[in-house]
């Protein structure tokens, strides 16, 4: 059967190959469906429809979108999306317009803290696309102020640090309405990397599902066999369908690689399993 991975990233967002170079790499690790869910924006998906094309690989249209819930950052992945519908784009257009002045402002507050030219070398490394923390943590990372970009989201880009600014993304509820708005489904994305207890993630979960959520990214390349079974478990009591995908970013972090995702654990129903042939290149 052909391997799906249902989340990844490109240039367009904060990924470091373009969207041809990642679609490429997806079918020379052998996936046979990738979806591109760049963060908030889908401006990557037709360059990457265009190569997967070429190349016979199937090409799912999607996005990851930034949430606030409950005071906590959370990312919903939207798949199979009518990419033209006119909700889904004003909603993401204004997610875009919250981080460029974002980024302005991470950008003084860096310089408050004798680290100049932060929003200048960001955009420089956004290539003038969507400026995410990543490309803050490069630049910084680049300049020699913390080791690696690990360590520079540690000490300088989140909660209590010099370089984070707070502010609210779009509402559980809006962001799945838009993509179901759009014809697509919505995917809780690395359920088991959220700050939450049990009791608090499974509110999550059950928000999302009261709100017209359909699955949860039960095997990502950010969680362990463990947290898989543990999320095919909170998948299975809310009736919801279980998704696959990397989160790849780029060979810049070769601890998550393409083409090598375990398989849903038994029993847990994959989201892909109405999807027709035409779907999966759309
Ligand atoms: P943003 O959406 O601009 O706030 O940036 C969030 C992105 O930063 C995530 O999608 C990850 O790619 C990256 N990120 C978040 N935390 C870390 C971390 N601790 N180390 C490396 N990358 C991170
Ligand atoms: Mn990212
Ligand atoms: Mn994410
Ligand atoms: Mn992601």
């Amino acid at each position: 059967m052909t391997h799906f991975d249902l989340h990844s990233h490109s240039t367009a967002s904060d990924g470091t190959l373009t969207p041809t170079e990642l679609v490429r790499h997806a079918h020379d690790a052998g996936v046979g469906t990738l979806a591109l869910t760049d963060h908030d924006t889908t401006e990557g998906i037709s360059e990457a429809r265009q190569a997967a094309t070429r190349l016979d690989l199937g090409l799912i249209a999607g996005v990851e979108i930034s949430v606030t819930w409950s005071g906590q950052t959370v990312h919903i992945v939207g798949l199979n999306l009518d990419t033209e519908n006119a909700r889904l784009q004003e909603g993401l257009a204004g997610l875009r317009e919250f981080r460029d002045w974002r980024a302005r402002e991470i950008g003084k507050r860096l310089e408050k803290a004798s680290i100049p030219g932060a929003y200048a070398g960001a955009l420089a490394l956004s290539n003038g696309r969507l400026v995410s923390r990543t490309h803050f943590a490069r630049f910084l990372a680049d300049n020699g102020h913390a080791k690696d970009v690990r360590d520079v989201f540690k000490h300088f880009l989140v909660n209590g640090k010099p370089g984070h600014v707070a502010g609210e993304w779009a509402p559980l509820a809006e962001a799945v309405s838009w993509i179901r708005d759009a014809g697509g489904q919505a995917v809780i994305a690395h359920p088991a990397r959220y700050r939450m207890t049990r009791t608090k993630l499974r509110k999550l979960i059950e928000a999302f599902r009261d709100a017209g959520g359909e699955a949860l990214e039960v095997v990502s390349g950010s969680h362990s066999r463990d947290e898989a079974f543990t999320m095919a478990r909170h998948a299975k009591d809310f009736d919801l369908l279980g998704s696959a995908g990397s989160d790849y970013h780029g060979p810049e972090n070769p601890w998550i690689e393409m083409g090598r995702l375990d398989a849903l654990p038994p029993g847990c129903k994959p989201i892909w399993y109405d999807w027709s042939p035409a779907v999966k290149v759309r």
